[in-house]
């Protein structure tokens, strides 16, 4: 249903005047503004209040009164109608309202509810929608770095960026793709973007391996860890082909954090069993170790 008609429906219908965010009459309000279906609230509640700049609405008032306006939205007699016009798109293929509580709904619900419409779509109705977002210069470099890396500060120096900009730009691909940033893997990240044509057709993804690596990782590899419990954590070293990802020979030993030179030298996360290669035969190697010991 179009916007515009999705409007009719919901200010036509015949208990519009009784919704919750209405005013009560001016003659019997307690005080201006009163909201029908919540008598404590006023009807600005639903909308975030103008305030200048910098003096933002503390974080505790704002939850307190989205979740009183949400509350009274379900008691209200036009909250499906409300709804289905707040979650329509304009020609323009936006939503219809992108601000504010609307149906019960937070903005944030509304415009999450709209990703994964635009990505559950192309595969069930095999058309490819688009995600203009995504499209952007760093985000698009970000998404062909990582096609063809799985370490993040590599990503990062594909993408020619920092590597927590890189990270950030994963993050919001995430979200923007419709996939949760704290289980997403790399390969369900490439695949959807690849799906939304957001890659170049016939770009290689180098595979993960049976390690999922994380499509926006923490620094502590914490995100690792949850997908991927049973996996060890990996040794970076720059210029070095990444270990192989073995399980190591003794499950006991727990993922430890290197620190000091080593860590900014990219000798990240260790886990000692790991540590057995033939990679520490080489010269170079050894003396890289050497250093951030
Ligand atoms: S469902 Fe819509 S019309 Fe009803 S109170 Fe909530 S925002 Fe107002």
């Amino acid at each position: 249903m179009d916007s515009a008609t999705a409007y009719l429906e919901l200010t036509e219908h015949r208990h519009y005047q009784y919704r919750g965010c209405a005013p009560v009459p001016a003659d019997i309000a307690d005080f201006p503004g009163q909201a029908l279906g919540d008598p404590a609230l006023s009807i600005d509640a639903w909308s975030t209040p103008d305030r200048a700049e910098g003096d933002m609405e503390p974080q505790k008032v704002r939850i307190a009164r989205e979740r009183r306006a949400a509350a009274a939205c379900g008691g209200c007699p036009v909250l499906a109608q409300c709804r289905a016009y707040a979650n329509a798109e304009t020609p323009g293929g936006r939503l219809a309202e992108p601000d504010g509580i609307w149906g019960g709904q937070l903005a944030l619900d509304r415009h999450r509810a709209l990703i994964k419409r635009r990505t559950a779509a192309p595969a069930a109705a095999g058309v490819v929608e688009d995600v203009p977002e995504a499209r952007t210069a760093q985000k698009q470099a970000v998404l062909r770095a990582l096609a063809r890396e799985t370490d993040e500060e590599l990503v990062a120096y594909r993408a020619g960026m920092d590597v927590r900009t890189a990270n950030w730009h994963r993050s919001l691909l995430c979200g923007l793709l419709g996939l949760d940033k704290d289980t997403a893997t790399r390969q369900q990240l490439l695949n959807t973007a690849r799906r939304l044509n957001l890659l170049p057709k016939g770009i290689r993804i180098r595979p993960d391996g049976r390690w999922p690596i994380v499509a926006a990782p923490s620094g502590d590899g914490v995100r690792q860890r949850r997908i991927a419990p049973d996996m060890p954590c990996q040794v970076v070293l720059p210029g070095y082909q990444h270990l192989p990802r073995t399980t190591p020979s003794s499950p006991a030993a727990g993922p430890t954090r290197a620190s000091g030179d080593g860590a900014r030298r990219g000798l990240r996360l260790v886990r000692p069993a790991a540590v057995q290669l033939p990679l520490f035969t080489d010269p170079g190697a050894v003396a890289v170790l050497g250093r951030a010991a």
